[in-house]
């Protein structure tokens, strides 16, 4: 068989969860499988788990590399991460790391930027031009942001902290040490706060946190108000900065978009100038939690690396 035309792994690495796919190249079809990260996550003991997990899902003979998806400072040209705070993780060669464990070439990629990759080519970003810009804004837990432009994904391991931005002086100490960060108020750990505060149930995020906005109950919109306005004086930085063709809003929160969509487009116009949203299109991921295997689909389609 073509090397080009043989599958390819990409891995998803959380703090908490991994999940792992075989991936055609045509991205046609691909085979998942989860697990639970190891306690005491160890570069060692994920990659222990990684190969456990190959084996389980079957089908890697023809696999003709390997790409891993890892939140934090992700250098992806020296294949190393330098931070990952969820898995206590400094100065960590994985990529090296890999190839020799499991045998396979290895690409690296922060998270988001993977996830980014594949919403760019597969999903919500596929008609875009070369010469058009993309964020995409992936709202989990969290909040960041991938940034495509002039054709390329911009891969500076630093950039996209879009979540990290001060929104309120007064506000709340957010995980990073500052204080009142965007993500104090943005993403399902501070919606989660914000309505147990107020003495909301908030344990089913689905059920209760966006199903109360979809049941319209006054205290629910209120907090995701709160939410919206914290999230558009994000996303006004991106507008006057960059000007991005389309922002596209992902992540388990993003994907309820349709159900706060009025309050952010208001609180968008009262951050920007009158006419700054003109040809800036808003939507939502189209591909869910599939973009990042696409986006690695992507890495592996673009280099084709040698066994
Ligand atoms: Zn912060």
């Amino acid at each position: 068989m073509e090397n080009s035309s043989r599958p390819g792994f990409v891995a998803d690495i959380g703090g908490t969860n991994m999940r792992l796919a075989l991936v055609a190249r045509d991205g046609g079809a691909f085979r998942e499988i989860r697990s639970k990260t190891p306690s005491l996550p160890t570069p060692e003991r994920v990659l222990d788990r990684l190969a456990e997990m190959m084996s389980a899902l079957g089908g890697g003979e023809q696999a003709t590399g390997l790409v891993l998806g890892i939140p934090g400072l992700v250098d992806a040209e020296t294949g190393v991460v330098r931070i990952n705070a969820n898995l206590g993780w400094r100065n960590v060669a994985l990529a090296d790391a890999a190839r020799q464990r499991l045998g396979l070439a290895t690409m690296i990629q922060n998270d988001v930027r993977l996830h980014t990759l594949g919403e760019w080519r597969f999903g919500a970003g596929r008609e875009l031009t070369p010469r058009q810009t993309m964020a995409d804004v992936v709202i989990g837990t969290g909040i960041a942001m991938g940034l495509v432009s002039g054709g390329q994904l911009l891969n500076t391991p630093e950039s996209g902290e879009i979540g990290h931005i001060t929104w309120d002086r007064q506000g709340i100490r957010c995980g990073c040490g500052k204080t009142g960060c965007v993500e104090t108020m943005v993403g399902a750990k501070a919606l989660i706060r914000l309505f147990r505060e107020q003495g909301l149930p908030a344990d089913d995020f689905a059920h209760d946190v966006v199903g109360s906005l979809r049941a319209g109950r006054p205290e629910s919109v209120r907090l995701w108000n709160q939410f919206s306005r914290a999230l558009a004086f994000g996303l006004s930085v991106i507008v006057m900065v960059v000007h991005p063709d389309l922002i596209v809003l992902s992540g388990g929160v993003g994907q309820s978009f349709g159900w706060w969509r009025p309050m952010l487009m208001k609180a968008l116009q009262d951050e920007l100038f009158s006419d700054s949203l003109s040809g800036v299109r808003i939507t939502t991921s189209a591909l869910a939690d599939r973009a990042p295997y696409l986006g690695g689909l992507t890495l592996l389609s673009e280099t084709s690396p040698p066994r």
